[in-house]
């Protein structure tokens, strides 16, 4: 089945449904039914009734009814003022207002209307003449269609949810009842759907760093401002240090910088324009303007400028893991998908232009090795480029963003041939981008990792470098974050990894499990073995973080806690392996028996 038949099932479906609440409740209106993402929804009005899911057993046993008795989808015309008589007899009142926007306007795409005529009465000559209606069995639509032949070939369905929604949206019209459903053409590919679902639910990065004790919000602090918990803030660093450790192997190095400025740094580069509404503003005491940072690029363009730069200095690197801060609305924000306080493992590489293409490449390594290291698969790649159509959105002259696109399209074609999406107007102001995707362990696709060229931040502060004739030469910048956002990060590879981190980067690495008391002398030698323990890959110098659940408690119910707890290694220890001078070792893929003095090699191999 393609798209565009199961397109046409999923909204053959939309009828069904509106049909069966129509058997059940005869007062009914309708508003619309269109296909979404999986599956399809109808907007409903019934009069003093609000549908809940209660009622899905026996909307969906009507809608099995209606297809079971197979009624063709049957396609008829009336005259549009014919249709509104038929609408208004019907007290269909939703139906009268699209069909006055069809008489009007030849559409009822909201966005296509004048907003002070949508919905009123169409006076004049018609847009339109005739409208198209689908009948299948006792139930009659306005619609284009396409359908399924019939009521009997529309695949697996299910009733997912009903929501609140505004009628077209605005919020002075009435509210209707949104009736979600998802389809798809066997009931096998349903229930993998449904099946991902429910685990994408128990793996939600809110109700895991709960769980996991990773990170909070406060009431007090604010929405959108996560706090990180000691065990959080490991995890964070761990995946930090991983990024830091890749970038310091190709020659970047550490600066640090305020997180407030000065307006003047966002006017001369743009910011202050285009960011305006996102920008959290303060004012001294002075009465001078100042701005929260929502960006790192124009604070370390002012780091290279702090002295002259011959082309000998460059490939100039700078990384710096840093918050910065952006007013989202609170109705966006979102777990720590979106916040407004978030941490950026931001870099920006000050280079000639004859550098771009060797520097994208080594940041390119960097990527791979940084997500093929969490267990991500390969990544897609989208080249980013600017919207010929639309130059007033883009900084600089079109010429030049022609140039440095193919610039950065030869990196593109080197790495992955013909095997990228081209991503036409979905370029940063400033520059083109590649895009990475990563595609988790539930097949949802994420964007994740950039590498951004940019050649008019250099432009407005007037970065140069001195050439091989003594002459001033253009720098170019390449910004290159890995994780991005530290939390928009996280939220993915939380939900990816079900909160099973690596060994290396795990908060709590081990849990020592004691059996009973007579194995407290052994349990100190072997924390002496751990606290010795020095990990080398792929962080340098990682200590090793360990605990001790010696509680009076049974064994069963400290394997249960250290499980929930996600720990990777569990030691237990009871008075046989004391005898023995081993431990019991149990991971997720198992329990064996390991000496004491082969334990630290054995932890050092995870
Ligand atoms: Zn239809
Ligand atoms: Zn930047």
């Amino acid at each position: 089945m393609n798209q565009e038949q199961l397109n046409a099932m999923r909204h053959s479906l939309a009828h069904i449904t509106a049909q069966a609440v129509q058997r059940l409740w005869p007062e009914a209106r309708f508003g619309v039914g269109p296909v979404v993402e999986n599956g399809f929804y109808y907007d409903i009005d019934i009069p003093g009734v609000k549908i809940s899911e209660d009622d899905f057993g026996k909307i969906e046993a009507e809608m099995r009814k209606v297809i079971a008795e197979n009624f063709l989808f049957e396609r008829s015309e009336k005259h549009v003022d014919e249709a509104i008589c038929w609408a208004q007899d019907a007290k269909q009142i939703y139906k009268v207002e699209l069909l006055n926007d069809l008489k009007r306007a030849g559409t009822t795409v909201a966005k296509d209307l004048d907003a002070s005529e949508m919905g009123t009465i169409a006076e004049g000559n018609a847009a339109v003449e005739n409208v198209s209606f689908y009948t299948d069995g006792d139930f009659t639509d306005l619609c284009r269609g396409p359908h399924a032949e019939s009521t009997g070939k529309v695949g697996a369905f299910k009733l997912m949810r009903v929501a609140g929604a505004y009628w077209r949206g605005k919020e002075t019209n009435p509210q209707m009842q949104r009736l979600y459903g998802v389809a798809f053409a066997s009931q096998e590919e349903l229930g993998i759907h449904l099946k991902m679902l429910e685990e994408a639910k128990a793996r939600d990065h809110r109700k895991l760093g709960k769980e996991l004790d990773l990170f909070t919000f406060s009431e007090l602090v604010g929405p959108g401002l996560p706090l990180w918990t000691p065990r959080g803030t490991i995890l964070r660093n761990k995946l930090d240090a991983f990024v830091q450790t890749l970038r310091d192997e190709v020659g970047f190095e550490q600066v640090a910088i305020p997180h407030i400025t000065k307006k003047d740094l966002y006017e001369r580069s743009g910011h202050w324009a285009k960011f305006s509404d996102e920008l959290f503003k303060s004012q001294s005491r002075e009465g001078h303007e100042f701005a929260l940072k929502p960006m790192n690029c124009p604070h370390h363009t002012q780091i290279y400028a702090s002295q002259p730069r011959s082309y000998r200095d460059l490939p100039i690197r700078y990384r710096e893991t840093t918050t910065c801060y952006r007013d989202e609305q609170s109705g966006e924000l979102n777990g720590l998908s979106r916040v407004r306080a978030f941490n950026q493992d931001d870099a920006h590489i000050f280079c000639r232009a004859s550098q771009v293409e060797q520097e994208a490449l080594a940041i390119w390594d960097i990527i791979d090795k940084f997500y093929g290291g969490l267990g991500f698969g390969e990544l897609k790649v989208r080249f980013s480029t600017h919207d010929p159509d639309n130059m007033a959105a883009y900084l600089g002259e079109e010429a030049k963003w022609q140039e440095v696109e193919s610039q950065l399209l030869n990196v593109v074609k080197h790495r992955v041939g013909d095997a990228f999406m081209p991503g036409i107007g979905e370029a940063a102001f400033y520059g083109p981008k590649i895009d990475f995707m990563a595609k988790d362990a539930l097949g949802r696709t994420w964007q994740v990792a950039t590498i951004q060229l940019d050649f008019n931040q250099p432009e407005n502060f007037d970065l140069t470098c001195t050439d091989e004739q003594g002459n001033p030469e253009r720098t170019v910048m390449v910004h290159c974050a890995i994780m991005g956002s530290l939390e928009r990060f996280l939220s993915i590879y939380i939900e990816h990894s079900a909160g099973w981190f690596p060994f290396w980067a795990a908060p709590e690495q081990i849990r020592i499990l004691t059996i009973n008391d007579t194995v407290k002398d052994y349990v100190d030698e072997i924390t002496s073995i751990l606290s010795e323990i020095v990990l080398m890959q792929p962080l340098k110098y990682n200590e090793v973080r360990f605990t001790t659940d010696d509680r009076n408690e049974s064994l069963g119910k400290k394997i249960r806690a250290a499980t929930e707890m996600k720990i990777p290694v569990q030691l237990i220890v009871g008075p046989k392996d004391k005898e023995a001078r081993q431990v019991s070792l149990r991971t997720r893929s198992g329990e064996e028996k390991v000496n004491l003095d082969a334990l630290a090699d054995y932890l050092r191999g995870l």
